[in-house]
């Protein structure tokens, strides 16, 4: 299996070249150069895999330079009850008639991330031991991308983790579990300053092409391959826990930010799953609902980009929509690269009026956009009515879930966090508290181990030089 450029570039790269890497030379992101296609006998055959061996199996069609062995060993390495909380990595559970919520949300950090992150660090393990290499991986996050890197990364060998957040803006129960990590690989920096400062910093740093090559900075965003493809593996998982045969249909509804999770809805779609829609949920920050209602992708500045009580969808634009632009565009890399440079640098929108119609039919999108009232309403009434606790990112996905229902079509809305981890909105909606995770508690008393530093670049080169011994 080869890779390509979304934006047309000629080399074609293995899959371990691109593990570590982040855009394409062209600034395009990397996309198998096909997409295997599962046929009738091997969906069968798959339907009874344990979730590891699934894994193994999904994974060996797009990684062919591990051998399979080791993959098999990796995938069973990172797919344990012991790390994500039951036999079934995934449950599926009944809502309401025809609606269910895979959870995808029980690993070490309680959101979804870990899925393909804890998948991440290994490979990487494996990877830069095979090399004979070291990474040291800089990010920014303002929640639970960082914490899920860290939990994935933390005592690797060869690996180390630099990650920036805002001081003070993190929730107590966040900063606790990003904080308490002990690992001396794991590097917590409190920058003075707000989320985009940190962006600023990690993008600073690794634009100094020199400093980056000499201390080998890598990072661990959304726009990696290798955590796509390790996110397709759930949508077949939660498709067997949801029909009794491969002649029925389900759709998924996504709680969308960056377009990482959908995309793989999408990858799984092509490769020949029998879904009928994906459903992208949005909130306040509907970039995604905007384009499939009318076909014209507008980026939004920082003033029209909200803050919400679904904090982890709060984009202002979605870094791997790019994907699917691609496929809609019938894989024209030309075309690809004027709409996502050029044009969106000048106009910052691009329109495909024409296509859009073809992405709800041919490619079965759907979306819809909640509100704080709405997802405060969802929460109740799922509470209410049955008993289950959903966090605000699920609430996002169960409303717009409701409004895409189709008769006799199971609808799957992924669950992509633990309520515990918002809390607050859970009390607004409810007057109470969740239930914290067994392993949870008291969390916030335990020592914390981060550096607290002003929002400047030389001191974290500084600081990184300092620690890379
Ligand atoms: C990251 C995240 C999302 C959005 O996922 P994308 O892949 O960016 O679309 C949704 N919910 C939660 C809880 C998340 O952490």
């Amino acid at each position: 299996m080869l890779y390509l450029s979304t934006r047309g570039h000629p080399d074609r790269k293995r899959f371990c070249e691109i593990l570590l890497e982040g855009l394409a030379p062209d600034g395009g992101l990397y996309l198998p150069e096909r997409y295997p296609q599962v046929d009738a006998a091997t969906l069968a055959r798959w339907r009874g895999l344990p979730y590891a061996d699934l894994a193994f199996e999904i994974l060996s069609l797009y990684i062919d330079d591990i051998p399979a062995d080791d993959l098999r060993a990796l995938c069973r390495k990172t797919y344990t009850a012991k790390v994500f909380g039951t036999t079934e990595i995934v449950p599926l559970r009944k809502l309401e008639d025809g609606v269910y919520l895979e959870a995808l949300s029980n690993g070490p950090t309680l959101a979804f991330k870990d899925m393909a992150m804890q998948l991440l660090g290994n490979l990487f393990e494996y990877e830069l031991a095979r090399r004979g290499e070291e990474l040291n991986i800089l990010g920014a996050t303002s929640g639970d991308t960082g914490s899920a890197a860290e939990y994935a990364m933390k005592g690797k060998k060869g690996i180390r983790v630099f990650m920036t957040s805002p001081h003070g803006r993190m929730s107590p129960f966040q900063q606790a579990q990003m904080f308490s990590l002990q690992e001396p690989n794991i590097h917590n920096i409190a920058i003075e300053g707000v989320f985009d400062d940190c962006q600023d910093i990690v993008k600073a740093v690794s634009n100094d092409l020199a400093f980056k090559r000499q201390w080998r900075i890598g990072t661990v965003n959304s726009i990696n391959w290798a955590r796509l493809v390790a996110q397709v593996v759930y949508y077949f998982a939660g498709y067997f826990q949801a029909t009794q045969s491969n002649e029925q249909k389900v759709s998924f509804a996504v709680p969308s930010g960056n377009f990482g999770n959908i995309c793989a809805g999408h990858v799984a779609r092509m490769m020949g799953l029998p879904v009928e829609r994906l459903v992208a949920a949005t909130n306040e920050n509907d970039v995604l609902d905007e384009f499939f209602r009318t076909g014209t992708y507008r980026v939004r500045g920082s003033a029209d980009t909200f803050e919400t009580s679904s904090p982890s969808m709060d984009i202002s634009k979605a870094s791997n929509f790019e994907r699917f632009v691609f496929d809609l565009l019938g894989r024209d890399g030309e075309r690809t690269r004027r709409l996502f440079g050029p044009e969106l640098a000048a106009k910052g929108q691009f329109s495909l009026a024409s296509e859009v119609a073809e992405a709800r039919g041919r490619y079965g999108f759907a979306s819809g956009k909640s509100t704080h009232d709405n997802r405060l309403v969802t929460i109740r009434d799922t509470f209410e009515r049955f008993g289950t606790l959903i966090d605000t990112h699920t609430a996002d996905g169960v409303k717009v879930a409701r409004e895409q229902m189709q008769p006799g079509v199971p609808m799957i809305v992924l669950e992509t966090a633990l309520p515990i981890k918002f809390a607050s909105t859970i009390v607004e909606a409810l007057g109470r508290e969740p239930e914290r995770p067994a392993g949870f508690e008291g969390i916030e008393q335990l020592p914390k181990r981060v550096q607290v530093m002003p929002a400047d670049v030389d001191g974290i080169k500084r600081y990184i030089t300092q620690h890379c011994a």
